[in-house]
């Protein structure tokens, strides 16, 4: 690294899977690249690693041989905070989860995303204070949005539809998270742009 290159904040994380874990091999590569610098633990199950910009590419491709997974920090989807699947994998969902974090993790937006996910109505993942919610009930999904976690404005979300399939709840984020991309102010919070855009035009707009 040149002394006047930039330096770019990454996201890191084990993907999802049964609880937030690393493993030892995961966390030696990670003090590999953290140097002098320090390692910050998110909210939102991710660690937060300073590198150089050109190397971006090399360290993600790394990180991901070993099974960590790297976003982009500031305007973008994070990766969906989930649950830890303490009934199992099919039960709660998790292929689901992956997939819902597969297409929107990392995805440019207005203003940064937080999505949720929780295997089941107990809800340890807390769906319902993030932007994004996904609660699974049953043998279906139930998607809320415009939850909000922080301080005196903090509320739940509002229930879009409940008990959706698969294929009709990855649409029915796409189609939100595209709306809120063509309209949403810049740095605007999603649930703020719930309100202001309001929550039966968006669902009307998203909803078949
Ligand atoms: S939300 Fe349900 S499945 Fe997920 S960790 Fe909590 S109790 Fe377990």
């Amino acid at each position: 690294m040149t002394e006047t290159e930039k330096n770019v904040k990454l996201a890191v994380n084990g993907g999802i899977g049964f609880g937030s874990k690393l493993n030892a091999k995961q966390l030696v590569l990670l003090a590999e690249y953290l140097g002098d610098e320090e390692l910050e633990l998110t909210t939102f199950q991710q660690l937060y690693i300073q590198v150089a910009e050109s190397e971006v590419d090399a360290i993600t491709k790394k990180f991901n041989e070993v099974g960590l997974s790297v976003y982009p920090v500031g305007n973008y989807v994070k990766s969906l905070r989930h649950c830890n699947f303490c009934k199992g994998e099919e039960q709660e969902g998790m292929p689901v989860a992956k997939e819902i974090n597969r297409r929107i993790a990392g995805k440019p937006v207005p203003f940064t995303l937080r999505p949720a996910y929780t295997g089941c109505p107990i809800g340890c993942g807390e769906p319902l204070v993030n932007d994004i919610g996904v609660l699974k009930v049953r043998n279906g999904y139930d998607l809320y949005i415009g939850g909000y976690a922080k301080g005196a404005d903090a509320r739940v979300g509002t229930l879009v539809k409940a008990q959706l399939q698969p294929e009709e709840l990855y649409t029915l984020i796409d189609k939100i998270l595209a709306v809120f991309t063509e309209h949403g102010k810049k740095r605007e919070p999603f649930s703020r742009f719930v309100n202001r855009y309001g929550f039966d035009t968006l669902t009307a707009q998203v909803l078949d």
